[in-house]
């Protein structure tokens, strides 16, 4: 049976989000992302008086810190690059469609992959960093491409005084323990894409002949899991009705030594199949809740529970970072189609609607201005009038743009337990934010 989860507020509380814990009164003063506990007669009033007027008088109120001014252009400053469109996975619902986006099945093209390398660097200055990626498809299909653009990235890098960072995401099925030696080298941030433990995880992501995956991943990234060092092995679990056991699913992969863990609704899928519906999120953000009461139970025991989502919140909560977009697509980081095109991100590879011109010639600065105006939260309905706008930022271009916004209570109703939870770790674990 559902149940309904208290405090999940409208989208209309524009400049304040009221809430509560066994600590007292609290408020998010929405610009700038600060949280502070009040006492109840302000926060009745910010309840009932409109919060603007209120926040003001007490003093809250005192600048702006998120204008509706979008920045001209971004620098690139991170790029994933879909070295292999094709796969050796069926997964019911995948963006890419099977890993190819819709076109003939392909590696990329190996001068269009060392021009992307060049482009990170071209705007860099001696101890910036720059984000290198590695997608599909699958792309451990082109492996001896990774081993190219990494060695030439350090290499740059080594010489620029630039940091160059690293990650790849993997089905996991072809992964060796000479990959694992690869990545360890070069301290990259593995994510291993799951969905869920054994059958269910066998019924979502098949191999092409209809086989499930699971035993084949886990055998795989077992020896991955023994050598992290500098290199972490983490798991990214798509949630969709068929695999709303979180919980459970969390546990087990920590058990088996993912340095991290968590989860993402399927929002939109090309196939339409596997969507989330409002009863299944619903679900999904009281299963994501329970496993944050384990996180917070652990963590002021002193013990370590690696669940990603809520890691991410509250140190995102305890820098009071506050964006006027969900993610940097389309801004600084870019996704490179096999063919050297420069898309919004990952999951826009070959999407005209996001295209933002090609690895020769660079970034269409254009284009980009458009993009940044328009992706603008104030520019998003509702978003402009949500209290969780800079921390959500309007949501997944990609989702928005292909489904809407169906996922906005559970948005906001893991923000809201997010927020108690930052509470209640100040509280009981002060040392966890030192
Ligand atoms: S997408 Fe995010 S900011 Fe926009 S209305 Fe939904 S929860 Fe609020
Ligand atoms: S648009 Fe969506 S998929 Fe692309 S980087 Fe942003 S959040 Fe991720």
């Amino acid at each position: 049976m559902l149940v309904q989860i208290a405090g999940v507020q409208a989208p209309e509380q524009q400049h304040a989000h009221v809430f509560e814990t066994e600590h007292g009164f609290h408020v998010l003063i929405v610009d700038g992302s600060r949280v502070y506990s009040i006492e109840e007669s302000i926060a009745d009033r910010l309840r009932s008086d409109g919060a603007a007027g209120v926040l003001k008088e007490i003093g809250l109120r005192n600048r702006t810190f998120v204008t509706d001014d979008a920045p001209e252009t971004i620098a690139v400053r991170s790029l994933s690059l879909a070295v292999a469109q094709k796969c050796n996975l069926a997964c019911t619902y995948c963006y890419a469609q099977e890993g190819s986006f819709g076109t003939e099945p392909k590696n990329m093209d190996r001068e269009a992959a060392r021009r992307a390398v060049e482009l990170l660097f071209q705007n860099e200055r001696p101890g910036e960093s720059v984000n290198l990626a590695f997608l599909g498809g699958e792309p451990l299909v082109n492996r001896a491409l990774i081993a190219e653009c990494t060695e030439m990235a350090a290499g740059i890098g080594r010489d620029a005084g630039v940091r160059a960072n690293f990650s790849i995401t993997t089905n996991g099925t072809l992964l060796t323990a000479e990959d694992g030696e690869f990545f360890e080298r070069h301290g990259f941030a593995v994510t291993i894409s799951l969905d869920g433990i054994g059958e269910v995880h066998d019924r979502l992501r098949p191999f092409r002949g209809g086989q499930g995956s699971y035993a084949r991943v886990i055998q795989k990234v077992r020896p991955l899991l023994a050598m992290q060092q500098r290199m972490q092995v983490s798991a990214r679990v798509t949630v969709t009705p068929k695999n709303l056991q979180l919980r459970e699913t969390l546990d087990e992969l920590l058990d088996l030594g993912f340095h991290s863990a968590g989860f993402s609704p399927m929002l939109s899928a090309p196939s339409g199949r596997d969507e989330m519906d409002a009863a299944s999120l619903q679900q999904m953000l009281q299963q994501m809740i329970e496993c944050g009461e384990e996180f917070e139970r652990r963590t002021v025991r002193g013990e370590r529970y690696a669940f990603a989502n809520v890691a991410t919140a509250i140190r995102e909560i305890h820098k009071g970072t506050h964006r006027p977009y969900p993610c940097g697509a389309g801004g600084g980081y870019f996704g490179v189609s096999a063919d050297g095109g420069l898309y919004a991100c990952h999951r826009f590879v070959q999407d005209e609607g996001a295209y933002f011109g090609d690895v020769w010639q660079g970034v269409n600065h254009d284009t980009q201005s458009r993009w940044l105006r328009e992706r603008h939260v104030h520019k998003q309905s509702p978003c402009s009038g949500c209290w969780a706008r800079y921390m959500c930022g309007g949501g997944c271009h990609h989702e928005v743009i292909h489904r809407g916004r169906p996922a906005c209570d559970y948005i906001r109703g893991w923000l809201d337990y997010c927020l108690k939870a930052y509470v209640r770790l100040q509280a009981g674990a002060p040392e966890y934010f030192a």
